[in-house]
């Protein structure tokens, strides 16, 4: 596995150069992060807070450690002191343990509200009615040590480009309706999380600023 050469050619097909690079390295080898790393990736995307809790250690300080998995409020305490992103954040219950564990820390936290796009029934997420249920409450109000960056979404498992696609388009259109709202500071939303290794390219064309991408980095899983 040539992971410069992969790095390379996925780089070169971006049709936004301007786009972050997310390199999932979930269950691969820390020599395998080390060579991205060597090859100029810092940002490095985990789904697992034990993976991501033993790697830490063991890669350059100014690797930039993503939680891009589904997370459990209990373990959120674990990678609170160094996460540089938390794109998962699929409840309020999650949003509120983050906090409280900021807090703990003097941390402000910064997260992606992950939103649910897809058809599948598995997928994590809120949808529109649970976005504006919370934002109604005094508790998401004084929220005092998250920072809410902006959305994340996964398109439904399917080879049929047109679905992936309005699916993300409806994540950026959803995300353009909030930045008319009157949101809490600590909302700035400014990043969209989504594509992957197999629809990157059509969620830069719906206007992406982070891809999260695996396998066409460092192999299959
Ligand atoms: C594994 C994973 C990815 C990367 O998937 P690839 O198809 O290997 O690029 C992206 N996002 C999330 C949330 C993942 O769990």
């Amino acid at each position: 596995m040539d992971i410069k050469a992969n790095l390379q050619s996925v780089k070169n097909s971006f049709i936004n150069p301007d786009c972050k690079l997310i390199a999932v390295s979930k269950t691969k080898p820390i020599e395998a992060l080390k060579e991205a790393y060597e090859a100029g990736i810092r940002d490095f995307g985990e789904n697992k807070v034990q993976e991501i809790q033993w790697k830490q250690p063991e890669m350059p300080e100014d690797t930039r450690w993503h939680m891009i998995g589904h997370l459990q409020s209990n373990k959120v305490k674990y990678i609170a002191p160094f996460v540089h992103l938390i794109h998962g954040v699929d409840s309020f219950k999650l949003l509120k343990e983050i906090n409280k564990q900021g807090q703990k820390i003097d941390r402000v936290i910064p997260v992606l509200l992950q939103i649910y796009i897809a058809e599948e029934e598995s997928k994590f997420g809120f949808d529109r009615v649970e976005l504006t249920e919370m934002f109604a409450t005094d508790e998401f109000k004084s929220l005092s040590h998250v920072e809410i960056k902006g959305l994340m979404g996964m398109a439904t498992f399917t080879d049929n480009p047109n679905q992936i696609r309005k699916e993300f388009r409806g994540l950026k259109q959803l995300m353009e309706e909030l930045k008319q709202m009157s949101l809490p500071s600590f909302m700035k939303l400014t990043e969209i999380s989504m594509g992957m290794s197999g629809d990157y390219l059509i969620a830069q064309e719906e206007g992406t600023t982070m891809v999260r991408i695996g396998s066409s980095i460092f192999g299959a899983r």
